[in-house]
């Protein structure tokens, strides 16, 4: 497994892959890998030649008052689950070589990122979409694999690639628990005990609205209003929001026809996490 660093060896490394005649598959992440991460890995070493892995922690993906600078990061530990999921390269530049002096540059998906994270998180969408399209340049993937964990990334994501004539395919993931369906993700390591008991609070909201509009009901509201109380009475958890919407616009339903997004954000003790299912 090669470990790099720079643009330009990265950039030279696909450049000979591609020439080869081999594809490339991409899986980007922010590191402080859980099974979430490997269960892409996974994929992506089933559908490509070349399984590159991005660890990169976005600076332009957090606002100014977010969790840039204690985002956990554990590269050693990393390398290691890498190596064991079969990677070929370890993608791992440095925020100034990502970002040097005189960036001016953004993509912004203008609507997709105004629902949802991009209310309280403004800004934030612009960043990853920004990132992305930077590291497809670099990395030059055939394909790109994400998680449905961040659903409304993934939905950006697709829609800047449909957008810009981007000549790669996505494949999206399904989330991936804990044995008591907390949705793994890196920042869980945040919590505490207590902390840790009340985020179950976000999936279990998620059961019983699922549980609702399987028995038949389609009102939105009805669905929400329902998941919402398991939520409030868990004192440690405040929400950010709750929504049923539209999988593609990501626009608010109030009766569901076919499928829709039920999706939450909470914070728990101060600590912001996400998670999602699909009605339908
Ligand atoms: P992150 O390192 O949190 O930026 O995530 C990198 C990729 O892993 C993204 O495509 C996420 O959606 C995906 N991911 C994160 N957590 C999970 C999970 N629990 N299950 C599946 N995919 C995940």
């Amino acid at each position: 497994m090669k470990l790099i660093t720079t643009i330009r060896e990265m950039q030279s490394f696909s450049s000979d892959v591609k020439s080869s005649g081999k594809t490339i598959t991409f899986v980007p992440t922010m590191g402080f890998l859980h099974d979430g991460h490997a269960s892409l890995l996974k994929k992506g070493r089933e559908v490509g030649d070349i399984l590159v892995m991005g660890i990169f922690v976005n600076p332009t993906q957090f606002g100014p008052k977010e969790d840039y600078a204690s985002y956990p990061r554990d590269l050693k530990k990393d390398l290691v689950v890498a190596e064991a999921n079969k990677v070929d390269v370890v993608f791992n530049p440095t925020a100034e070589e990502i970002y040097p002096t005189g960036f001016q540059t953004y993509i912004d998906v203008e609507h997709l990122s105004k629902y949802l994270c991009g209310i309280s998180r403004p800004g934030h969408f612009r960043g990853v979409a920004t990132v992305v399209a930077k590291l497809f340049n670099i990395v030059m993937p055939d394909i790109a694999i994400f998680g449905e964990k961040d659903f409304q990334q993934l939905v950006v994501i697709k829609r800047m690639v449909r957008d810009l004539n981007m000549e790669v395919n996505i494949i999206d993931m399904p989330i991936v628990r804990e044995s008591d369906g907390l949705a793994k993700s890196s920042r869980n390591s945040y919590l505490n005990m207590d902390e840790r008991k009340a985020a179950l609070c976000l999936c279990n909201a998620l059961i019983k609205g699922k549980g609702i509009f399987n028995n038949g009901i389609k009102d939105a509201n009805t669905i929400l209003k329902e998941a919402r109380n398991i939520i409030e009475t868990e004192p440690l958890a405040v929400i950010d929001y709750i929504k049923v919407c539209d999988i593609n616009t990501l626009e608010d339903l109030e009766k569901i026809t076919d499928r829709a997004l039920l999706a939450v954000a909470v914070k728990i003790g101060g600590n912001r996490l996400i998670d999602n299912c699909i009605l339908g």
